[in-house]
């Protein structure tokens, strides 16, 4: 394809998403950024991006909670760009609690945007990708789309659920040059993980080294947090044309965690 792609990351306001966003615009993608926070800050995350990269960053602050506001953001983008290229299901958050304690509201929202959301924007997007014969989708999953920890309900099972998603948009898109895939990342370092600290030493008793050391980096063999542009360069190789033939697959970058 010689004309620049056009690219849509949910959830890309911080974190994963903006690492993949800024990996996106500075390989020549157009980009539309999604996500919650300050007006001002994503205004000038966007402009930074647009001048560095010398492509167009649109911002669209659809909350994903909802499906019209999905449907809304994936037409709103096709309709600037002309054409959706790209696709990645980013946006996500996290609630730690005992399941018997497990605030039913609280379940009913990481389901809604940690899995139902990526149904709703493939939903909205897989016609046109299908109709021009080319789309990669992407969906962050979690090494919890693989395994359990105590205490993540709502997530563990809306990962398990991505990941399925995942399988099923693959064969779906299959003879339509669309590709779906997961990255399935460890621990990594950003508000969502720092967020959920303070939960965990609550729900099991811990400091916050303990949580850290004991709990999150106790699963990941290296050691280490994966980093954001880590996730962010799988996330470019899987719209090159070395993974053309790469589809339902759940690509993990998590230190060996899930090799365990
Ligand atoms: P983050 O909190 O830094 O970013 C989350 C993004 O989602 C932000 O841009 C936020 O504004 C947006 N968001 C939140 N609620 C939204 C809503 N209702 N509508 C639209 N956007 C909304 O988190 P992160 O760590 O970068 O996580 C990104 C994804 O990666 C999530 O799906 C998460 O489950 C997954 N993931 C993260 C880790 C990790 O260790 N950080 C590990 C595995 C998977």
């Amino acid at each position: 394809m010689s004309e620049r792609k056009a690219a849509l990351v949910t959830g890309s306001t911080s974190g994963i998403g903006l690492a993949v966003a800024t990996a996106f615009a500075k390989a020549g993608m157009d980009v539309t950024l999604n996500g919650l926070g300050d007006a001002g800050e994503i205004e000038s995350i966007r402009s930074v991006l647009e001048r560095e990269a010398g492509v167009t960053v649109r911002y669209d602050g659809a909350n994903l909670m909802q499906a019209e506001a999905c449907t809304g953001m994936v037409e709103s983008a096709i309709g600037a760009f002309g054409r959706l290229d790209v696709l990645v299901n980013n946006a996500g958050i996290q609630f730690v609690s005992p399941i018997e304690d497990f605030p039913v509201e609280k379940w009913n929202a990481i389901i809604a945007l940690n899995l139902s959301a990526s149904f709703h924007t493939i939903r909205a997007a897989m016609r046109g990708m299908k109709e021009r014969r080319y789309g990669r989708i992407i969906n962050i999953a979690s090494a919890h789309a693989h395994v359990a920890s105590p205490f993540k309900s709502a997530y563990v099972a809306a990962k398990h659920g991505v990941l399925g998603l995942t399988k099923t948009v693959a064969l779906e898109g299959a003879m339509f040059n669309v590709r779906c895939n997961a990255i399935s990342p460890g621990y990594v370092f950003t508000t969502l993980v720092e967020g959920q600290i303070p939960d965990t030493m609550k729900a099991r008793g811990l400091t916050r080294d303990q949580v850290i050391n004991d709990v999150l980096l106790a699963a990941q063999p290296t050691k280490e947090f994966v980093k954001v542009e880590q996730i962010a360069g799988v996330a470019l190789f899987l719209t090159s044309p070395a993974a053309d033939e790469i589809n339902g697959a759940a690509l993990n970058v998590d230190g060996g965690w899930t090799a365990a």
